[in-house]
C-alpha cells in the first residue's frame, strides 16, 4: 500500500491530478509577471493555447472590460501587500465570447518573507452565475408582481400602505401637506348585473387607466384600494391642489363615457370622491386620517353620488 508520503514525492500523480481537475491550475512568477505554468485545461475552457498565456498581461487583455480595471487594480495590490484573494471577472474566449471564472490566488514567499510567485486556480463559474442572475431577475419580478393588482396591474393596496408610510414619515419631518382621494364606483353592482362580471373587471381596469393618466406629480400613486374602490396618494399636495386632482379624475372618468344604462347620471359610468389633506404631526396615525377620508367619501354617496366632497 502507498501513503501519502508516496503520493507526495510521486510528481507524476501530481501533475495528472492538476491536470485533470475543472478547476484549471497556474504559477505566475512575480519578480518578471510571467506564467511559469498554466494547466492545458486552458486551452479546452476558453479555446487559446497553453502556450499563449506568457505574462499578466495576456490575462489582463483576455478580460471583460467592465470587470478589467477593478479586478487587475484589486488583484496586484493584494499580490504586492502579500494577501491571498478571490475575484470573479468575464473570461475572453477564443471565440469572443465570456466566461465567468473565479480566481483563487495563494501568495508563495521566499525565504526572506518576500512575494515569490502567485499560484492559483481558475475555475469555471459560468453556470452558477447564471444561476444567480436568474435568481435577481426573479426576486425582481417576484417583488413588482407582489405590489402590483392583478386585474387592473395599477398599484395594490400593499404598495400603496407602503409608500402611504413614506411618504407619511417624510411629510412629517419635512412639515408639508399630504393629501388622500378615495374613489367609489357608483351603482357599480349595478353594473356588473347588467352587463356581466367581465365587462365589470375591464371598467375597473378602465377606470384605473384614466386615473392614472390624471395624476402628474412625480410622487402621485394611484392604487386599487379594494373591489371597485382606488385611492390616490399625493405628496406635498394641499387641499386647494388636492380639490383640482379630484375633479380632474371626475371629469376624466365621465369623459371616458362608461355606458351604464341604470346611472342616473346622463346613463354613464361615475364615481364619488372623499378628499382629505393633512400635515402629519408627532402621534398622528395614518390610518385615523385614511379613516377620515373614507368619510368623506361617505358623505360623497349620501349626498347623492357622482360628487367629491371633503377638502
Ligand atoms: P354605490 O353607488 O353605493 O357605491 O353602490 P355599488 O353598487 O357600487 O356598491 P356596492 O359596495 O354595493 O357594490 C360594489 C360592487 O363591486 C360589488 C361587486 O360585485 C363589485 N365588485 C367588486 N370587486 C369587483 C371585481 O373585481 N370585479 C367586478 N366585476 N366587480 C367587482
Ligand atoms: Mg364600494
Ligand atoms: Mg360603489
Amino acid at each position: 500500500m502507498s501513503g501519502p508520503a508516496d503520493f507526495a514525492n510521486d510528481s507524476v500523480s501530481y501533475k495528472t491530478l492538476l491536470e485533470s481537475t475543472l478547476a484549471i491550475p497556474w504559477k505566475i512568477d512575480w519578480a518578471t509577471r510571467q506564467y511559469a505554468y498554466v494547466g492545458p485545461q486552458i486551452e479546452t475552457l476558453l479555446g487559446w493555447p497553453q502556450d499563449s498565456w506568457k505574462s499578466v498581461n495576456d490575462w489582463a487583455e483576455r478580460m471583460h472590460p467592465d470587470e478589467r480595471d477593478s479586478v487587475v487594480n484589486f488583484c496586484v495590490a493584494q499580490s504586492e501587500a502579500g494577501i491571498d484573494h478571490e475575484a470573479d471577472y468575464r473570461a475572453l474566449t477564443k471565440d469572443n465570447g465570456y466566461v465567468w471564472i473565479r480566481e483563487v490566488v495563494h501568495i508563495e514567499r521566499n525565504a526572506r518573507g518576500e512575494v515569490e510567485s502567485l499560484i492559483g486556480f481558475m475555475f469555471d463559474i459560468t453556470e452558477r452565475k447564471k444561476t444567480e442572475e436568474k435568481m435577481v431577475a426573479l426576486q425582481k419580478e417576484l417583488e413588482a408582481l407582489s405590489f402590483k393588482d392583478g386585474l387592473t396591474h395599477i398599484a395594490n393596496r400593499r404598495r400603496f400602505n407602503t409608500s402611504l408610510e413614506q411618504e407619511w414619515e417624510s411629510a412629517r419631518q419635512k412639515r408639508q401637506p399630504l393629501s388622500i382621494l378615495m374613489f367609489d364606483i357608483d351603482y357599480f353592482k349595478q353594473y356588473n348585473d347588467l352587463y356581466g362580471h367581465i365587462p365589470g373587471d375591464q371598467c375597473l381596469t378602465d377606470v384605473a387607466q384614466t386615473l392614472s393618466l390624471a395624476l402628474d406629480g412625480p410622487r402621485d400613486l394611484v392604487a386599487r384600494f379594494g373591489g371597485e374602490e382606488f385611492v390616490v396618494l399625493l405628496p406635498g399636495a394641499d387641499a386647494s391642489v388636492a380639490w383640482k386632482v379630484a375633479e380632474r379624475c371626475q371629469r376624466m372618468v365621465q369623459n371616458k363615457a362608461i355606458t351604464h344604462a341604470k346611472s342616473p347620471f346622463d346613463q354613464k359610468l361615475t364615481v364619488s370622491i372623499g378628499v382629505g389633506t393633512t400635515v402629519p404631526r408627532d402621534g398622528m396615525e395614518s390610518s385615523a386620517f385614511i379613516e377620515a377620508v373614507d368619510q368623506q367619501l361617505y358623505a360623497a354617496k349620501k349626498n347623492g353620488r357622482n360628487r367629491i366632497e371633503g377638502g
